[in-house]
């Protein structure tokens, strides 16, 4: 069975034509896959026949609602979503002044094991399809009935340990006869997976690449990271650099602050001078409980002082607004089994 909501168009004119079906039907269909559709039956444009030859040899992949919690203190809302294997992710939608973004996730669990994580926390099961990581904007935007603008590859998984079905992902969202959103709203976050970071340098595309950085010395960061053991700092920082050459556009590092861990002015001076000749952007974040881990948010006054000394280094720094801290929709918050209370 095709997986006919993971192909581009022209591979949907490809499969038509295939099929003894004139060219039009391609476009047909991807504006029905477009607004959401989940039956072939629902193409009401399309002969009986043409619906029951699809119907024999494809499926439309969807993202079922099991769940949803809204936030009391902010307009964030997290779903938790099923596919048609009963595998279950979480994305969380947040309302900002320039419209919906969403955080989706690309894989049921991860691999990559950090230990202030969630996901990492609970193993990994299996990558998400193209199609399911576009079902879960599409399953929100219908329910929310407003358009997303904004979307992050920052929710469970590693984008770059997926790397061809988020590439592929990447350019059915972008479409203009697809969901039409624009490259440079699109930020993929990744725990600094070297080969592919380059890999994804040589696409050229426009998208945002955030680094999971989270420490200043390989010491530090394979304490918390198990993938620092395989690619040293060095590497990550030139590959980040590889990056903007290649794309122009500045790298945002995510920093995890964790009281005691790292987050002491020497940890501070030390990554301004790591990060110094890099065209880039530091978002500190206080790291989020996550249960078992004993790990403590640093507190305002670390905050400020990391502020001040990275821009004493010409970095600019920016403490992220934690959103929907009530119902466990923060970073490294989400994890596949669900004990939802309330809601
Ligand atoms: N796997 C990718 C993207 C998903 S994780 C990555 O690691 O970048 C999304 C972000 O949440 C990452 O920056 C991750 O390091 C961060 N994160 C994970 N656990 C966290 C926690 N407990 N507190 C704050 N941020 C956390
Ligand atoms: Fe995976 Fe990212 Fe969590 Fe690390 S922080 S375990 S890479 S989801």
């Amino acid at each position: 069975m095709t997986d006919i909501k993971s192909l581009t168009l022209p591979e949907l004119e490809a499969f038509a034509a295939e099929r003894g079906m004139p060219k039009y039907r391609a476009k047909q269909i991807a504006e029905w896959l477009k607004k959401g559709v989940q039956d072939f039956d629902e193409m009401s444009n399309l002969p009986a026949n043409v619906r029951e030859q699809l119907k024999t040899s494809c499926y439309i992949s969807v993202a079922n609602i099991e769940k949803k919690l809204v936030s009391r203190y902010d307009k964030t809302v997290k779903y938790l979503f099923s596919f048609a294997d009963g595998e279950c992710v979480e994305s969380v939608v947040m309302s900002y002044r320039h419209g919906l973004s969403i955080c989706i996730s690309t894989q049921v669990g991860c691999k990559m094991g950090c230990t202030f994580c969630a996901t990492g926390k609970s193993g990994f099961s299996r990558n998400l399809t193209a199609s399911e990581i576009l079902a879960q904007i599409e399953a929100a935007q219908r329910d929310l009935n407003e358009r997303i603008s904004n979307v992050v590859l920052m929710g469970m998984g590693e984008p770059l340990d997926n790397f061809d079905n988020v590439m592929r992902f990447i350019s059915l969202v972008t479409d203009e006869n697809g969901l039409n959103i624009g490259a440079r709203h699109i930020t993929l976050s990744t725990c600094g997976i070297v080969p592919k970071i380059n890999e994804l340098a040589e696409r050229r595309l426009q998208i945002n690449l955030a680094v999971s950085l989270h420490a200043t010395n390989d010491e530090i960061r394979s304490k918390t990271m198990p993938i620092a053991k395989a690619y040293p700092m060095d590497t990550l920082l030139a590959a980040c650099k590889n990056y903007f050459d290649k794309t122009g556009r500045r790298v945002t590092f995510e920093y995890a602050m964790i009281s005691g861990v790292n987050d002491s002015d020497e940890n501070a001076r030390e990554l301004g001078q790591r990060l110094r000749r890099l065209n880039c952007h530091v978002n500190l974040i206080p790291v989020n409980t996550v249960e078992g881990t004993g790990y403590k948010k640093s507190n305002l006054e670390r905050q400020q002082s990391f502020i001040n000394i990275l821009a004493g280094c010409g970095i600019t720094a920016t403490v992220r607004r934690t959103l929907g801290s009530d119902i466990n929709a923060s970073c490294g918050q989400l994890r596949r089994n669900h004990q939802y209370q309330g809601g």
